[in-house]
């Protein structure tokens, strides 16, 4: 069993190659710095403000929640996402950011001992010459910048349930949950799946502080330990 670091780095050689061949090349992802006082700069500021750590689902803790990694998201997306989690957080009550923007390597990373789908995941093959060929699979929307792992309250079923519910009932926002609960924490920008993705025609929300907010039906609060007055 070859140490885990060395497998890292050549498999995200690998996914960076793979990257450029399937999907053409992807705008660098630098941290941001807004204008002061533009929208963008109010979202990831509250973004900031909100609690984040390792969700514990995978092998490593791939730090994929620090504000790096909120620094990297689509403009359009931190808007978004900032718009429906302080609406969420005021309706319901605490929601922790788990992992955001990633990197190839964050990727991989993350991958390693997830147990379910995860793109970019390590694939071994045996050939016929003998070695075997580590190949990722695919690429996460968390690498382009438009996916987000939140967790509300203490992460129950019916919390999160709550969670993909105002998303549903709140389409102003411009998110929502694309895989359901086959990956309850995972949200993107809406518009994000489709034949073509074209992230510069993907706008802020429209009208959002027009909008009435509709709270989930059953759930009121958040199972959270947290005192919430
Ligand atoms: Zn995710």
């Amino acid at each position: 069993m070859p140490p885990v670091q060395p497998v890292l780095r050549i498999v995200a050689i690998v996914c960076a190659a793979a990257q450029l061949l399937w999907t053409g090349p992807v705008a660098a992802a630098e941290p941001q710095a807004f204008q002061p006082d533009t929208p963008e700069a109010h979202a990831l500021a509250f973004l900031k403000t909100l609690p984040r750590e390792w969700s514990g689902t995978s092998d490593h803790d791939c730090h994929t929640y620090e504000d790096k990694n909120l620094e990297q998201l689509q403009p359009a997306f931190i808007v978004a996402a900032a718009a429906f989690l302080k609406a969420f957080v005021a309706t319901h009550g605490i929601v922790t950011i788990t992992s955001a923007y990633r990197s190839v390597d964050e990727q991989v990373c993350v991958c390693y001992g997830e147990k379910g789908p995860c793109a970019g995941k390590p694939v071994t093959v045996v050939t016929k010459t003998g070695p075997q060929v580590i190949k990722p699979v695919g690429m996460s929307r968390h690498q382009m910048g438009i996916a987000m792992d939140v967790r509300p309250g203490a992460g129950t079923e019916a919390e999160f349930m709550c969670l993909q519910e105002f998303a549903r009932a709140n389409p102003q926002f411009g998110v929502y949950f694309p895989i359901g609960r086959i990956d309850w924490p995972h949200m993107e920008l809406a518009g994000s799946r489709g034949p073509a993705i074209k992230l510069a025609s993907i706008g802020p929300p429209n009208a959002v502080a027009a909008a009435k907010i509709t709270p989930c039906q059953k759930m009121r609060v958040m199972l959270t330990h947290d005192v919430l007055d």
